[in-house]
């Protein structure tokens, strides 16, 4: 397509400070951003969005390859930078809002897929995932650089120490496919620690179904709340001795050793408990 000239970005960070409270790591290596777009494989028949677009390291190749893109980005001197960018301005539809409380279900159109991607501030990331969880279902898929250890929680198994409440609710709801590591060299400023980029496909029929999501994100929060004790203990609020027995589960188990099938079983037990 060709509406800009790469040589002619305005992704040097030049006079402007990156700010920490915003997580402002911006990406400054070209063959990583390559490899990310590439993978993204944006395109017209989906409606994209991209979560903290910065100075515009994805947001540009991504708009030499499509129409228009929605951007989320909570910094005002960022969202104004993209407003008066020279080659994409007119491509973009900028929300300056906070994506922890953004509503992304205004964005989806019927009959095209919704597709999201960004380099997300590592402060917020775990929340902004679980946000996004929420709204599985309309998400085609979602490519993330995040830090590496969040993404090793996402793709942890059981029995290991990364296995926790993260990992348990985003592969009930999605597919995770890392798919590249980055070093902090790759980033103005260099974060302290190595990153990571994730492709999430939300599941269009889950594998396993809890009749109340929310009853199971309780209780995979209250086991891993204490997740050094055995699931007699942390478990206690919603299962008593025969409640186990029945299940066919060892109460000394901890909230680690679970998988995502036996806690969508535990919730579905108790749900139709309940109900009786
Ligand atoms: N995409 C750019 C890049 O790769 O160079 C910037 C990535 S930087 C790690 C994170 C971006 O998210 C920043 O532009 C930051 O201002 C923005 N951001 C931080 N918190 C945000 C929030 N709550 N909602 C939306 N954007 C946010």
């Amino acid at each position: 397509m060709g509406r800009y000239k790469p040589k002619q970005n305005l992704r040097t960070t030049g006079n402007y400070h990156a700010k920490k409270q915003f997580g402002q790591n911006f990406l400054c290596d070209e063959n990583i951003i390559s490899t990310i777009v590439n993978t993204i494989s944006p395109q017209d028949s989906a409606t994209m969005v991209e979560i903290g677009p910065g100075l515009g390291a994805l947001t540009e190749p991504v708009c030499e390859r499509i129409k228009h893109l929605n951007v989320i980005e909570i910094d005002r001197d960022l969202a104004d930078r993209l407003r008066h960018h020279p080659f994409i301005r007119e491509q973009l539809t900028i929300y300056e809002e906070d994506a922890l409380n953004f509503d992304f279900s205004k964005l989806k159109e019927e009959n095209k897929p919704l597709r999201i991607y960004g380099n997300l501030p590592y402060n917020i990331s775990t929340p902004l995932l679980f946000h996004l969880l929420s709204f599985g279902s309309m998400i085609q898929d979602m490519h993330f650089m995040l830090q590496k250890e969040v993404v090793d929680r996402l793709i942890a198994a059981p029995n290991t120490k990364d296995y926790g409440k993260l990992t348990i609710m985003g592969q009930y709801y999605c597919r995770m496919m890392p798919f590249l590591e980055v070093p902090p060299s790759s980033f103005t400023p260099s974060p302290k620690v190595d990153s990571a980029v994730i492709k999430i496909i939300p599941y269009d029929k889950k594998p396993y179904t809890a009749e109340n999501e929310k009853l199971m994100n309780r209780i995979v929060a209250a086991s891993f709340n204490q997740r050094r004790k055995t699931i007699a203990n942390s478990m206690s609020e919603f299962l008593n001795a025969d409640d186990f027995n029945a299940l066919g589960l060892d109460p000394k188990l901890r909230a680690e050793n679970i998988t995502v099938e036996q806690y969508v079983r535990i919730a579905n037990y108790i749900s139709q408990r309940e109900e009786q």
